[in-house]
């Protein structure tokens, strides 16, 4: 049997990294399992000349299409998002786009504010200090004073607009509407051994420069030699309950395959908003029959993903296609409520710059916009570096039906059962949807794009997993407490997205592991009483 640890860490991704370095100072015994590997940056698409063609294999952001077998299948028929991940070391940053913005004060409060859902059991304040460590650890580029976001001080001067970004600031100050160079996780001037951003283009599918912030390259190095131990290929099916019930460790099958008992005093679940879902339903004793710390029913409930609307044109001028990080400014214009709309809540634009060659080729021939045949060379001149693309993040609000359950009949390569999507886009969502097309519409035009198409909702587009287990103060309408700890099973936490009670409309990553950091050190401050 594998010797007792103080913590057991379940994810090696966004928040399980930054919870195994913040833990690392009290000396505690510390393992993380991860399913997945470490990802080799020499192995990474933007080495080679078939980049473009990993993105549809071995890179694919869908795991039903990568099918690695350090994957999962996910069972997404039923829902018109599509979920996107990785599993590995880093977890889904391998593959993230980097775009970096905080949620905003208002939206830990959305039910004072705006009537809709819950607020959060802590506000933003809590979490400044955390999201300032984060970024430091993280290394993050932006500006200071976007008066539509939250004052902060980014460690690194931003991204450069670039032609398409610097297009798209025209654009925006043609309508008078806010714009602001993004806070992104690439880095931009050397930072803790990390290079800068050399704009290889490539981030998506992992890169091999070291500029973008994945934690495999940021925490984990910090970690291990602070003295985490981390565990690769190592899948966990099910933690494990002991007498007083209290969580006793975790059954996982080894690089081998071989089945393991490993026990802990305290057993943190980093798998994200699907994976962590996932586990608990898979962990079922006599006292939780429906999975492990569900007491209120509400493991698996609320899923929000964030619908994106995709809207895009083509210029009448080359701009900078692939080249340089794809997102570098973003717009909070339509971010909060205006009862003057017809929808609650808001949304933000994220602009991107084009795409590689062959991703124009393969897109524009399946939508129709790129002939085959006579004119196919002279059509694909006028698309190629030449796409500039707005998507709107709209807040996706909790709903009980969106869930994700265990799937009867799919299993992963161990045996273990999938989970199952089950997922609807609200009428808010549809009618907030419909207004960011509108007006990115606008913004293209002040661009001068021409044969502008919009992509709604972004089918593959559940990059974002959110809600499935939620803080709050009330175990009958939240899974965990305000600082991560399980309502139901007091050495049991939970720190990934999986806990946010709303979705905001912006990327989570930098809250994810803000939260991370903050869970770490208030069970810092509760060591004495933690393993009782
Ligand atoms: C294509 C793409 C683009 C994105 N772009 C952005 C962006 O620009 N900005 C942004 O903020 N966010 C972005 N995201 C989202 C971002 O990557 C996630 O929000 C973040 O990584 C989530 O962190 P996490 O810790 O919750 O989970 P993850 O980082 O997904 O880590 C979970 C880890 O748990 C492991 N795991 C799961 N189950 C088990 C098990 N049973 N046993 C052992 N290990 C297990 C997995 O292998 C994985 O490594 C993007 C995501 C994708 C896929
Ligand atoms: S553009 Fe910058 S961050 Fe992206 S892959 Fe290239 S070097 Fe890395």
């Amino acid at each position: 049997m594998n010797d007792k640890v103080d913590v057991l860490i379940i994810g090696a991704g966004a928040s399980g990294a930054a919870v195994a370095w913040s833990l690392a100072d009290t000396r505690m015994k510390i393992l993380c399992l991860e399913q997945g590997d470490w990802v080799k940056p020499t192995d990474y698409p933007s080495n080679g000349r078939d980049w473009e063609a990993r993105l549809f294999s071995d890179f694919a952001t869908s795991p039903n299409r990568r099918a690695r077998p350090t994957d999962y299948p996910v069972n997404d028929d039923n829902s018109p998002i599509k979920v996107l991940n990785f599993n590995g070391v880093g977890g889904s940053t391998i593959v993230y786009a980097a775009h970096y913005p905080r949620l905003h004060p208002s939206d830990f409060r959305v039910r004072s504010l705006d009537g809709v859902a819950d607020d959060w059991p802590i506000d933003y304040f809590t979490l400044e200090p955390f999201f300032a460590e984060n970024d430091r650890m993280t290394g993050v580029s932006g500006l200071a004073g976007d008066p539509a976001y939250p004052a902060h001080q980014p460690p690194m001067p931003p991204l450069g607009l670039g032609k398409s970004g610097t297009r798209f600031a025209q654009a925006m100050n043609k309508l008078g509407w806010h714009w602001w160079p993004s806070d992104t996780s690439v880095a931009t001037t050397e930072w803790e051994g990390r290079a800068p951003c050399i704009n290889l283009g490539h981030c998506m599918p992992g890169c091999a420069q070291g500029a973008k912030a994945s934690t495999d390259i940021t925490y984990w190095p910090a970690a291990i030699r602070a003295g985490v131990e981390l565990r690769t290929r190592c899948r966990v099916r099910e933690i494990t309950l002991n007498e007083h019930g209290m969580a006793s460790g975790a059954i996982y099958y080894d690089a081998e395959g071989k089945e393991q008992f490993q026990p802990a005093e305290v057993v943190i679940v980093a798998c994200n908003g699907v994976g962590t879902p996932r586990l608990l339903l898979n962990s079922t004793s006599g006292r939780f029959p429906n999975g492990l710390a569900n007491s209120s029913g509400l493991v698996g409930k609320n899923l929000m993903f964030h619908p994106y609307a995709l809207i895009f044109g083509y210029t009448d001028e080359p701009l900078d296609g692939n080249q340089a990080s794809p997102l570098c400014l973003w717009s909070m214009q339509f971010y909060e409520t205006d009862p003057n709309r017809d929808f609650v809540r808001g949304y933000s634009y994220q602009f991107s710059r084009g795409l590689g060659p062959v991703t124009e080729a393969i897109f524009s021939a399946a939508d129709g916009r790129l002939p085959w045949g006579a004119e196919h060379h002279q059509v694909f001149r006028t698309m190629a570096s030449r796409r500039i693309s707005l998507a709107a993040i709209c807040e996706d609000l909790p709903e009980e039906h969106n869930r994700v359950t265990l799937d009867p009949v799919l299993k992963d390569s161990h045996g273990i059962p999938s989970p199952k999507i089950d997922y609807t886009i609200s009428d808010n969502s549809w009618r907030m949807l419909d207004h960011s097309i509108a007006r990115a519409k606008e913004v293209l035009a002040a661009a001068d794009a021409r044969n502008v198409a919009v992509q709604c909702p972004i089918v593959n587009g559940g990059w974002h997993l959110l809600g499935t287990a939620r803080m709050g103060n009330d175990p009958e309408r939240s899974v965990v407490n305000s600082w991560g700890r399980s309502h139901d099973v007091k050495n049991l936490f939970i720190v990934d997205g999986s806990i946010f009670v709303t979705s905001a409309g912006v990327n989570p990553t930098s809250t994810i592991q803000a939260l991370a950091l903050y869970i770490a050190d208030a069970m810092k401050q509760r060591l004495a009483t933690l393993f009782d």
